[in-house]
């Protein structure tokens, strides 16, 4: 049994530095690469950060059911693939998915299982410095991210957990843990207690 992971934190607080250190350093985890109709940024590639599509085509895809859910995020289209949940099964690895607010409350419903977890960076002064050295956004944009950060603020407490980016180190260390927690559940290791359990077999049990 894999375990979804849903991430979501306002632009700017390190989601996408935390998760790429998550998928480097733990393995058996993988990304839903979204769809979006947004412009890639810097190095951005077609297909890793994200599926870069024009609003036609990703208005198709909602009219054929293609996602599992959408959301308009920033005045652009963003959408998770129905398949991304049957792949990360198959594969038998845990899935991340970096969603935003809307997104992760449509998916809650879906997947009741999956854990959730907020990222916040320490400040909205903070906040606003890491916009800036990221380098990649207009001012405009910038502005519109930080004015819908205290929107998105205010949902924290839908989420199971919340971490607040300030040292990225140990931001980095607690994300492994939630991840590693959740892999030491008594669901997901009944497969592996069974043969323990078995080796036992005949050995007369102490009373307590
Ligand atoms: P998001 O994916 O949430 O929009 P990014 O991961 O792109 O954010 O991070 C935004 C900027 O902040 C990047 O330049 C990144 O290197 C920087 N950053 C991330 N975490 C920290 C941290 N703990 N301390 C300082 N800068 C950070
Ligand atoms: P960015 O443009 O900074 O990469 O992402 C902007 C916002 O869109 C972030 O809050 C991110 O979590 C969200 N986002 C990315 N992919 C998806 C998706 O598939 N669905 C939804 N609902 N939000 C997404």
């Amino acid at each position: 049994m894999n375990t979804v992971f849903i991430i979501s934190a306002p632009s700017g607080s390190g989601k996408s530095t935390l998760v790429s250190r998550l998928l480097n350093e733990v393995p058996g985890v993988t990304f839903s690469v979204s769809y979006t109709t947004r412009k890639p940024r810097g190095l951005e590639e077609d297909g890793s950060a994200y599926h870069f599509i024009g609003r036609e085509e990703f208005e198709q895809r909602i009219a054929a059911d293609e996602f599992l859910e959408y959301a308009e995020v920033f005045g652009n289209y963003y959408g998770t693939h129905c398949g991304v949940l049957e792949r990360a099964r198959s594969e038998g690895k845990d899935l991340v998915l970096d969603i935003d607010v809307q997104g992760a409350a449509q998916l809650r419903k879906r997947i009741p299982d999956a854990v959730t977890i907020f990222i916040l960076a320490p400040s909205r002064e903070s906040l606003e410095q890491r916009l800036r050295a990221r380098g990649q956004d207009k001012e405009e944009v910038i502005r519109r991210r930080l004015a819908d950060a205290a929107k998105e603020i205010s949902n924290y407490d839908l989420y199971d957990y919340v971490l607040v980016n300030d040292h990225l180190d140990e931001a980095a260390e607690t994300l492994k843990s939630i991840v590693r927690a959740q892999r030491a559940k008594r669901e997901r290791v009944e497969d592996r207690i069974r043969p323990i359990l078995a080796s036992f077999a005949g050995t007369p049990a102490a009373g307590v």
